[in-house]
């Protein structure tokens, strides 16, 4: 197996109109590797220094394209979506050709950029449908004697209950979450898998899925989803080797649109939606203690620690991505403003931890039986 640490992106939007009406400032900074927080409440002190593998300004120095597209302007340090997917996104296809399991996740509070980054709007597309489509354009051009096969999954994770985004029939109570005996990965009962043979079905059943979410609003952001969004992909290559054997390479890709991760109390919420609120809390603050316990695990430091996977579902489901056979990526999504000091230093100091952790990822390739 390759060792690889998890690799860690941020990426800092433009002002959104609430924080442009409220005069906010600018807190943040990048430069190069380096991203600077500032506390609004002690201007003259040092801002904070955080480095990351991958730094994306995404806040000024663009312009809007007829077709909506922000173009970076010439010399600007202004990341676009093509830019980000080429390279957290086209490291995903790569890995995923070679037969290694990816993932990708986006974490931040409602209204960061998460979707913006994993999903996109309009024709400002992000990682995943872009990675999606570039698959198929992969396939198209490869290999004629291999066989692909493609299948899609679509689930999201709403007060610890698992619904099938594809389904139109949910049971009440959410979807069995079950461990393998064999492998000890956990596994959702009954989701539906379809196999997809073009980008257009994906994305086709991309928005049957999203119809489906469940949303509520909070005070914080009208149309944010309060739930996790997982999208499974899995992609097999049956070839046969030197030997004339057939055998299979497979890549399980798991792209993770987290719920926002801001504290219940800072967006107002009351009865049903505090409920929620704790529950999404349940779900990342396990999230984060998994986080922890493997880059202790991986500093060396301690030598038995208890990664408590078991403490949510949704560490239950990510539990290859952390610290299992994987190849990870997080992308933690930053508000621009000084009113969001607190969330955002959070973000940062979360992504900081993420960085710490060693994965093992293997190529998973076996003849066919
Ligand atoms: P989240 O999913 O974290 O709740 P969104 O991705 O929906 O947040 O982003 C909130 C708003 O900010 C959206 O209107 C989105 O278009 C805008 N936005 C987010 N990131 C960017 C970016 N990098 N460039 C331009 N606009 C962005
Ligand atoms: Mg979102």
């Amino acid at each position: 197996p390759t060792s690889a640490r998890v690799k860690v992106a941020v990426r800092c939007r433009p002002f959104n109109q609430r924080e442009k009406d409220r005069g906010a400032k600018l807190i943040i900074d990048m430069n190069g590797a380096m991203t600077t927080i500032q506390n609004p409440e002690t201007p003259n002190e040092e801002p904070k220094k955080f480095t990351f593998d991958f730094s994306y300004w995404s806040h000024d120095g663009y312009t809007e394209k007829d077709d909506g597209y922000l173009e970076a302007n010439p010399g600007s340090k202004y990341s676009s979506q093509r830019r980000v997917f080429d390279d957290l996104g086209q490291g995903v296809l790569d890995n995923a050709f070679k037969g290694f399991n990816c993932s990708l996740f986006a974490y931040g509070q409602t209204g960061s950029g998460k979707s913006y980054s994993m999903v996109g709007y309009g024709n400002n597309k992000g990682i995943v449908p872009i990675t999606c489509d570039e698959l198929f354009k992969a396939i198209e051009a490869g290999d004629k004697a291999t066989k692909y096969e493609v299948t899609f999954s679509m689930l999201e994770i709403y007060n610890e209950q698992v619904r099938d985004l594809l389904s139109k029939d949910n049971p009440k109570g959410g979807l069995q979450v079950r461990q393998n005996p064999k492998l000890g990965l956990f596994y959702v009962v009954g989701l539906k898998k379809v196999a997809v043979g073009s980008y257009a079905e994906i994305d086709k059943r991309t928005q049957e899925g999203t119809a489906n979410r469940t949303v509520a609003s909070t005070n914080m952001n009208a149309t944010s989803s309060r739930a996790h969004t997982v999208v499974t992909i899995t992609f097999d290559q049956i070839s046969k080797n030197e030997a004339g054997e057939e055998t299979k390479k497979s890549s399980v890709i798991n792209l993770v649109d987290l719920a926002g991760s801001e504290r219940a109390d800072s967006t107002g919420a009351t009865g049903d939606r505090l409920k929620e609120g704790a529950n999404i809390n349940k779900s990342l603050s396990a999230l984060g203690n998994v986080i922890s316990a493997l880059a202790d695990l991986s500093s060396g430091g301690k030598k038995k620690v208890m990664v408590p996977y078991r403490d949510s579902v949704l560490t239950k489901l990510l539990q290859n991505a952390l610290g299992g056979n994987s190849k990870t990526v997080m992308i933690a999504a930053l508000s621009p403003a000084d009113i969001n000091y607190d969330e955002t230093l959070s973000t940062l100091r979360y992504a900081d931890r993420a960085k710490k952790i060693k994965n093992k990822a293997v190529v998973n390739e076996n003849p066919l039986d």
